[in-house]
């Protein structure tokens, strides 16, 4: 097993994980119904997609 030659610092390690910050989901208005969605997924609430109706609003 690889073992590490030296202890990584607080200042180091908290440096790293800098850079771990999950970013926040992305979400834009339906131009349908309103309700934010997806972008370049269907609807859920409406079931539109590119200005028609692709999918049943409940199967979603
Ligand atoms: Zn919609």
């Amino acid at each position: 097993m690889a073992v590490p030659k030296s202890k990584v610092t607080r200042s180091r390690r908290n440096n790293r994980r800098a850079h771990d910050a999950l970013a926040a989901g992305s979400y834009h208005e339906c131009p349908n119904c309103g309700e934010l969605k997806r972008p370049h997924h269907v609807c859920a609430a409406c079931g539109y997609y590119d200005g028609r109706e692709v999918a049943d609003a409940e199967s979603l």
